[in-house]
């Protein structure tokens, strides 16, 4: 069962990118095709076609995140020391945005068996989705936490624009998004590492109110 929903994901992410790709990729072969037509300015076609492949290479490396599990190995780690690594990371651009983050740990040790550098890309998609959701700032709660004695919890909990509840379940969907220059994958990536690692990751939402995104992990 678990081979043949893994093949399904993979038809499924096969052919999104497919189509993702091809988008950039026919744009860049038409400004090649006018510039070799074309006496009259280049420069807006080099920034177009700049700007294109930028756009795969954010593509290809969110998908790279998937394709790495088999390939690592996991080590214990105290979850909440990454999380300080990642939001250190994140203040500069958190700043900018007006946005606050607040980490509150509720527990001495958060050690978990996971692959360090998978969990670190799960947090930062999860704050910068954060940061996106509060255009004009505000504060972000991450709170780590045991939601049982062999269970841990860590909560996202932003003051931002929220999700309706009807587009909730397209949230694991690849290439769903909002956002103009948004890439659909970042959710559906984190969602299958904390999977990977043995967790889950519940959404819970008030539009114009806030989102909290839970991860639970087992300890
Ligand atoms: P991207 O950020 O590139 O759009 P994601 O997979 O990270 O892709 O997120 C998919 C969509 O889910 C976003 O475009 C946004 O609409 C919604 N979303 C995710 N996290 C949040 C959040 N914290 N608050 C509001 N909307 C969110
Ligand atoms: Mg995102």
């Amino acid at each position: 069962m678990i081979k043949s929903e893994k093949l399904s994901i993979a038809g499924e992410l096969a052919a999104g990118i497919a189509h993702e790709i091809r988008n950039p990729i026919t744009s860049i072969k038409g400004f090649l095709q006018l510039m070799q037509s074309s006496e009259y300015e280049k420069e807006i076609y080099f920034d177009i076609m700049s700007s294109e492949i930028n756009r795969i290479e954010l593509i290809l490396s969110e998908l790279l995140m998937l394709a790495k599990p088999q390939a690592t190995q996991t080590a214990p780690r105290d979850v909440t020391m990454i999380l300080e690594d990642v939001v250190a990371l994140m203040q500069p651009e958190a700043i900018l945005k007006n946005v606050h983050i607040q980490v509150m740990a509720e527990i001495e040790q958060a050690v978990v068996d996971c692959e360090e550098n998978q969990l670190k890309q799960v947090f930062i998609n999860f704050i910068k989705n954060a940061i996106e959701a509060m255009p004009d700032g505000g504060v972000l709660n991450i709170i780590v936490t045991n939601s049982s004695s062999n269970e841990l919890s860590l909560q996202f909990t932003d003051q931002g624009c929220g999700i309706p509840e009807e587009l909730i379940s397209k949230l694991g969907q690849p290439f769903y998004t909002t956002k103009e220059k948004g890439t659909g994958l970042g959710f559906m990536v984190s969602k299958r590492i904390i999977e990977n690692h043995h967790g889950t990751v519940d959404i819970h939402s008030k539009l114009n109110e806030g989102t909290t995104i839970e991860v639970k992990l087992p300890i």
